[in-house]
């Protein structure tokens, strides 16, 4: 039977040949279509202005240089996320301030997050794991209340909404990954939605190391950017992605709603929340009943791969991590974030599937785990 991986994108034959075209046209770097990328995003987001970046990593670093981080300012987020969301904040010389997550949604946990604000707070740097997007109700009335800027770290939410507003057309600063694995790709890539045109001249010269080009030839820096410009290779396959992003999420949440159908209640798996309104299901994530069973998470994930079957890990917590302990972060600090990190799986999901791939997941599951049930 044919290997099923945890994900992979789909590029069709147009994709395709509009990168032979790119390749062909003689501009290959940053050009007309990321031009025309940012146009079709900044529409996507309801007239917000947009700018692509090579990656969301890049995107977040320069959203923190926009809002002025200093060294020693605060950033407070979650443990449970993709290193980079700590990182960023790290390479600016700011520190992250981890606040533990709900275990029901995965996501930071709102009631502790005023616990942790200080006078050195400048941002709270949300993480909408899975796409399943944190309640930005709540979330922006913590903000305003203690006047902090908010950067979304909306790196797998592309399609995601809250309460009938997609996520990125609405809120402070909000960056999204077009990374190989999310939900649409450009390969490496992501995009900043700006709040307002004003922000433009400094993104844009923090994006390309602090250039500014005069009509007459003539160029002056007066700000160290770095190197985060997307090449039109990668954004021309973004111009089709983003016509194909909301039929990829359709088909996701079909599956997502199989999964939920076809899992079997009683192995004692631990399910996400059943967002069918505002999440774009980046990733279907299990809990496995591991005090229950005679195997750990690795022979979980060997067992499956026997069976032709990946299985992803997003992520173990952060803190944990040799650099973060070596910061003073130490076991015990996050106890919800540490346990989801260490019990969770993601399973194959993406729209190039059908239900019977799912059913074949939810089948290995099961006798998995009924083999090694205590
Ligand atoms: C993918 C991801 C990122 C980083 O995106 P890149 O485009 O790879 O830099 C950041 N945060 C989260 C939560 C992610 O899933």
């Amino acid at each position: 039977m044919e290997f099923l991986p945890f994900t992979r994108p789909t590029l069709d034959e147009a994709t395709i040949t509009a990168v032979g075209d790119v390749l062909r046209s003689g501009w290959i770097t940053s050009g007309p279509k990321v031009k025309a990328f940012e146009a079709a995003l900044s529409e996507y987001f309801g007239g917000r202005p947009v700018r692509v970046l090579n990656s969301a990593t890049g995107g977040m670093e320069v959203a923190l240089r926009l809002i002025g981080l200093q060294p020693g300012d605060e950033v407070i987020t979650t443990p449970l996320s993709w290193v980079a969301t700590g990182n960023v904040i790290l390479n600016l010389g700011a520190k992250p301030v981890f606040v533990d997550i709900d275990p029901v949604t995965r996501n930071i946990d709102l009631e502790q997050i005023e616990a942790a604000i200080t006078p050195a707070t400048k941002a709270i740097m949300p993480v909408d794991l899975a796409g399943l997007p944190v309640d930005r109700d709540r979330l922006y009335a913590i903000a305003d209340r203690h006047g902090l800027r908010v950067i979304e770290d909306a790196a797998q939410s592309m399609g995601s909404s809250w309460r009938g507003k997609r996520i990125g057309s609405f809120g402070d600063l909000i960056s999204i990954s077009f990374h190989a694995n999310k939900n649409m790709t450009t390969t490496e890539g992501g995009c900043l939605v700006l709040n307002d045109e004003s922000q433009i001249p400094l993104f844009e010269k923090l994006r390309l190391q602090g250039v500014v080009r005069f009509p007459d030839g003539n160029m002056d820096v007066d700000v160290a950017g770095g190197k985060y410009n997307l090449t039109d290779v990668a954004a021309v396959i973004g111009l089709h992605q983003l016509q194909q992003i909301d039929a990829f999420n359709a088909k996701r949440k079909m599956l997502a709603q199989h999964y939920f159908a076809t899992l079997d209640r009683s192995l004692g798996l631990g399910l996400p929340l059943d967002d069918m309104e505002n999440s774009n299901w980046h990733m279907f994530q299990i809990q496995l009943p591991l005090s229950d069973l005679t195997i750990g998470r690795g022979d979980f994930i060997q067992a499956m791969h026997a069976k032709g079957i990946g299985i992803g890990v997003h992520y173990p917590a952060m803190h944990l991590f040799t650099l973060y302990r070596s910061l003073g972060w130490k076991e015990g600090d996050f106890p919800h974030a540490e346990k989801t990190g260490r019990e969770t799986v993601t399973l194959p999901l993406f729209p190039a599937m059908e239900c019977h791939d799912v059913e074949r997941v939810c089948k290995a599951i099961s006798e998995i785990v009924s083999a090694h049930r205590r």
